[in-house]
């Protein structure tokens, strides 16, 4: 992050300000309407740009406008390829929008098949868009096999890459074109405000969000953009605390007696675990597990903790429990979601920077209600 030049503030002032002074018409200092281009805004783009090892970063009202602007490159009729386990927002944006508005067609494959990915691909598909880890069963997916393909085939390669944060990699060094960030999430990290920011290293692409971001406007306000700057100066002493405690309680829930299983990309029994240790830095703060009970069972579970909060989404300081069932993924039809994994009694912890011995006695009497 820079500091101000014009006064030397370590943190970058927030500027309001909507339009800016023209010395004669069409002679400025790059400045022009705040829609277009905000001091606030541009200070945090080039943050995460610099981070994602980008040249250029869109910052947006939210993670699905941000999502949404990335639709927008697409002509109608175009056909993505995406993984099985997709952020219900996202699915429902492609489902229920993106089908009427832009007749966009999805097809959902296993990305670590390389087979069932180029079976998928027909003359209309444009783009291949994964989450690593995804959500919520923490499937890792090999991102050098995906941008490989998308290379051959000339499909715009998508990360979405809100669960790992460039501080456990960066999808672009692996072949992508761009990636993507709920910064709700881990890069604000405190729960305190809604916001998305694409990256890209493709100037072809950067000109169309470019464009996409001033045309339609849907873009990240100068308090919004200032809130995650802040966030960004702790991500990574946050992440290496959220990696050690989720870490640590995988390996404990794993010896639970009310636990069937532990998904987390730390443990050797995940089945893409050598994979996370070649593309990821750490493991991440996100853990699944499946309870040894039923959706009655699992309930009682989430009603019990004290510690954990009963709450959808996740990334920030505290710790949060959600089903994801009844809960982040209710809008994805119930075959689509078991085929996904997502079964009533499976578990999503976000797995906060509180102390681990507070953490594991907050699920153990919770998990006596199951
Ligand atoms: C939360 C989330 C989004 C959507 O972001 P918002 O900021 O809520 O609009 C997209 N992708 C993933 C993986 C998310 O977790």
């Amino acid at each position: 992050q820079e500091t101000d030049t014009s006064t030397g503030a370590i943190m970058p002032p927030i500027v309001t300000s909507t339009t800016y002074c023209q010395e004669s018409p069409g002679v400025h200092k790059g400045f022009e309407y705040s829609r277009a281009q905000n001091p606030t805004r541009f200070t945090y783009e080039r943050s995460v740009m610099t981070l994602e090892n980008g040249t250029a970063a869109f910052a947006f009202a939210s993670g699905m406008a941000a999502i949404n602007a990335i639709f927008e490159l697409l002509p109608p009729h175009s056909h993505i390829i995406t993984s099985h386990d997709l952020y219900g927002g996202t699915y429902r944006l492609l489902h229920k929008i993106k089908k009427r508005s832009q007749n966009l067609s999805v097809s959902m494959v296993d990305c670590n098949d390389a087979k069932a990915i180029e079976a998928a691909i027909t003359d209309d598909t444009k783009m291949i868009w994964i989450e690593s880890p995804s959500n919520p069963t923490l499937s890792v997916i090999d991102l050098k096999l995906v941008s490989k393909i998308a290379q051959r085939h000339h499909l715009i390669a998508v990360c979405d890459n809100t669960f790992a944060t460039p501080y456990l990699q960066k999808p672009l060094d692996f072949g992508f074109d761009i990636v993507v960030h709920s910064a709700t999430k881990y890069l604000n990290g405190h729960s305190d405000v809604i916001n998305g920011i694409v990256v890209t290293n493709n100037t072809e692409y950067a000109d169309q969000l470019s464009l996409i971001q001033f045309g339609e406007g849907a873009i990240s306000s100068p308090f919004d953009s200032y809130m995650v700057l802040r966030g960004l100066k702790t991500l990574a002493i946050r992440m290496q605390r959220h990696c050690e405690n989720a870490l640590a309680l995988a390996q404990w829930l794993k010896q639970h007696s009310k636990v069937k299983r532990v998904i987390y990309p730390g443990l050797a029994t995940h089945p893409q675990h050598a994979l996370a240790q070649q593309q990821m830095r750490r493991f991440g703060g996100m853990i699944s597990i499946e309870l040894d009970t039923d959706l009655e069972g699992s309930k009682k579970v989430l009603e019990n903790t004290k510690l954990f909060q009963l709450a959808e989404s996740l990334g920030a300081v505290e710790s949060l429990i959600q089903l994801p069932a009844l809960m982040t993924h209710a809008s994805i039809p119930e075959a689509e979601r078991q085929k996904a994994g997502i079964s009533d009694n499976l578990v999503r912890l976000s797995v906060g920077i509180e102390h681990i011995d507070d953490l594991k006695a907050d699920l153990d009497q919770a998990l006596q209600y199951c």
